[in-house]
């Protein structure tokens, strides 16, 4: 069920539901601002998601006609789906972060021509009969109307204060956290979420290994007292939680590193290393992204190499 709980004068907490098998619900953010209020993620547009937000702005005490702007913290579906949709109802100002806006990883895009995915699949060695599921995320989400947004600016004054914009990329490659220095509150979008190991987006940035690590590390300078992330609860030991993302993170890449040797192995090799062989579908594609990102990470600062051999597959090796 839709909900809302008000975290601090002017800044509420939304539950929004989500008709996704495994993810059950995203969190939005409403920051009240006279003139017009500040909505922050708006869920996605599978099912009844925007009678989820006009339930969750209502248990606010608020209407969807008071929204002046949407800022989206990344463009994955279930923070940005009904974005389109928002904008179009109300007439609020969409803004997000530096594009790209991927749905996903290339791997599972389904904005990507499947022919596409298939060929990426074949190039990272996924066997001919795991292609068709580990190319199709399992929400099937991210085919909904886009609108096109404004580049966030530098902060956004609402009636708790300036919220500054930074940006947070890895996660996502638009991602931005919001920060209210006084208050020290960060809204981190999905850098870190409790419980919950960091997903890398693969094939949307040059590095998003290294572009996950820096944001870690710009949110942990802030020292943060209390982190409103994506999913689940507040988090109020956010230095912890964020460590706790930055060194998995980082294993990622040190696992990958530790696997490599003279036998040339494909990312779907390597991935595999990264969660147990029965591990869900969701699970298993993560750990494909991460695992890619991670090796392509490795190879940028010569720690790795990869050959094309003549099937068309490409392979990954330490240098000796
Ligand atoms: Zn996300």
């Amino acid at each position: 069920m839709a909900a809302a709980r008000e975290l601090g004068a002017g800044v509420w907490a939304l539950r929004l539901p989500l008709a996704y098998p495994v993810v059950k619900s995203v969190n939005a953010y409403l920051l009240e601002a006279e003139g017009g209020h500040v909505l922050v993620d708006c869920g996605s547009s599978l099912g009844d998601g925007w009678d989820h937000l006009v339930d969750a702005l209502a248990a606010a005490g608020a209407a969807p006609e008071d929204l002046a702007v949407l800022l989206c913290t990344h463009s994955h579906a279930d923070h940005c789906g009904l974005a389109a949709e928002v904008v179009e109802r109300t007439g609020c100002r969409l803004v997000m972060g530096a594009g790209p806006h991927p749905v996903i990883d290339v791997l599972r895009d389904p904005t990507i021509p499947f022919a596409d995915r298939r060929a990426l699949h074949r190039r990272h060695g996924t066997p001919e009969a795991e292609i068709a599921e580990l190319a199709s995320d399992i929400n099937e989400d991210g085919l909904h109307p886009r609108a096109e947004p404004e580049l966030a600016p530098a902060s956004l004054t609402t009636g708790s204060g300036a919220w500054q914009l930074l940006p947070a990329p890895g996660h996502s490659a638009d991602q931005v956290m919001l920060w209210h220095p006084e208050r020290r509150w960060l809204i981190g979008a999905d850098l870190a979420i409790k419980d919950a190991r960091p997903f890398v987006e693969h094939g949307t940035s040059a590095d998003p290994h290294a572009d996950y690590l820096a944001s870690l590390d710009r949110a942990l300078a802030l020292e943060p007292e209390l982190l409103l992330a994506g999913h689940g609860r507040p988090i109020t030991t956010p230095a912890e939680v964020l460590a706790r993302a930055r060194a998995s993170v980082r294993d990622g890449a040190e696992r990958m590193g530790a696997a490599l040797d003279a036998r040339p192995r494909t990312g779907y090799e390597l991935g595999a290393l990264l969660c147990p062989p029965d591990a869900s579908r969701p699970s298993r594609q993560r750990a494909f992204a991460e695992a890619l990102s991670a090796l392509e990470h490795l190879k940028a600062r010569g720690l790795a190499r990869s050959c094309l051999d003549g099937d068309g597959v490409l392979r990954w090796l330490a240098f000796s």
